[in-house]
């Protein structure tokens, strides 16, 4: 199943047999779309589109839109009542904070309405599957805190492209397939970190994979990440034991903040700061999407927080596979001769 950003219960797709795919930056030159697309529209939902309408999406079963922000809400109308795409499509609505009683129980009733909808077309869903896929889950998430922590405390000697490059493998491998390689990322990698400064990325993704190569050839290692397809969303405390519907829930209200979840910029930036004291960084790096709203509103108060609280910061207003330009990159390197 095709996945578009950013959060959803995979547990469940697993548990029905169904591999989630997640479309985030294909790597494609952007035409089709265009057509049908305003030109101020982020480049995910562009990407995405036009993966659809050059024919790359035929063996998927069927495509799922998660609720993350307008943009990726309109796809799905596009997709779904215009485009005559003859592929199932659902959807899932998770709650905007602030959280009240009554989230937990939409949240819980979105996770049935998924589970249902999904059942029409795969077949009844195994209890026992959905416990089992919580297990993988957990040890999935358990192997990248681990990658995460010995990256923050310095003892991860792997490059920024590397990193993110098994990072990212967590987007379409099934955790058979995952666990392992995690496992020998980790065994293979646990030395001292020999990068000479260190920096927090924020944004969406890791695209450009320019900018990642730019901060390896500068010796800067990212020493944590605030990135909605990473850490964001990665190091939330997994699903426990238990029901595994409420486990579900109890593990989406714990996630770190977000500007798609509507967290409060307060709690954004002491999220952000302590980020930066526990990895011993010396400046953030803010890579975002052009024309992504969710992240656009909240920049301004959190740079200003950032640099009010003493922390140097860089934003880079990116377009994804688009590179990066030799302005882009003189800022890059201005930027971090400035952190001393
Ligand atoms: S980049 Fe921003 S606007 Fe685009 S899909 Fe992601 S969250 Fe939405």
């Amino acid at each position: 199943m095709g996945v578009f950003p950013a959060q959803y219960p995979r547990e469940i797709l697993w548990a029905m047999n169904i591999l989630p795919v997640e479309i985030w930056d294909p790597p494609l030159e952007v035409s089709r779309s265009n057509g049908h697309l305003q030109s101020y529209i982020c480049s995910v939902v562009k990407l995405g589109l036009e993966l659809i309408l050059q024919g790359h999406c035929a063996d998927l079963d069927g495509f799922l839109f998660p609720h993350t922000c307008d943009s990726i809400q309109n796809m799905a109308s596009i997709v779904h009542d215009y485009l005559g795409v003859e592929k199932p499509c659902y959807f899932f609505y998770h709650p905007k904070a602030p959280y009240r009683d009554s989230s937990r129980k939409f949240y819980r009733h979105e996770l049935k309405e998924l589970i249902t909808s999904l059942e029409r077309q795969f077949g009844p869903m195994d209890p026992e599957g959905l416990k089992q896929s919580l297990e993988r889950s957990r040890e999935v998430a358990s192997l990248q805190k681990e990658i995460y922590r010995l990256r923050t405390k310095g003892e991860l000697g792997v490059s920024n492209a590397d990193f993110y490059r098994v990072i990212r493998l967590n987007e379409y491998l099934h955790p058979d397939d995952l666990i392992p390689l995690l496992r020998r990322f980790i065994a293979d990698g646990r030395r001292a970190d020999r990068a000479r400064k260190r920096i927090i990325l924020s944004g969406i993704l890791p695209n450009p994979p320019e900018l990642l190569a730019l901060l390896d050839g500068l010796g800067v290692r990212v020493s944590d990440d605030d990135l909605l397809n990473c850490g964001r969303r990665l190091l939330a405390p997994p699903a426990g034991q238990g029901d595994p519907l409420q486990a579900l829930s109890d593990s989406y209200f714990s996630m770190p903040p977000c500007s798609t979840r509507n967290s409060a910029i307060e709690e954004r930036l002491s999220h952000l700061m302590s980020m930066v004291g526990r990895s011993r960084a010396q400046g953030a790096i803010f890579c975002t999407v052009k024309f992504c709203e969710p992240e656009l509103f909240d920049l301004p108060q959190l740079v200003e927080g950032l640099k009010g609280n003493g922390i140097p910061v860089l934003l880079l207003d990116t377009e994804l596979n688009q590179g990066l330009s030799g302005q882009m990159s003189t800022r890059v390197e201005a930027f971090v001769e400035l952190l001393g």
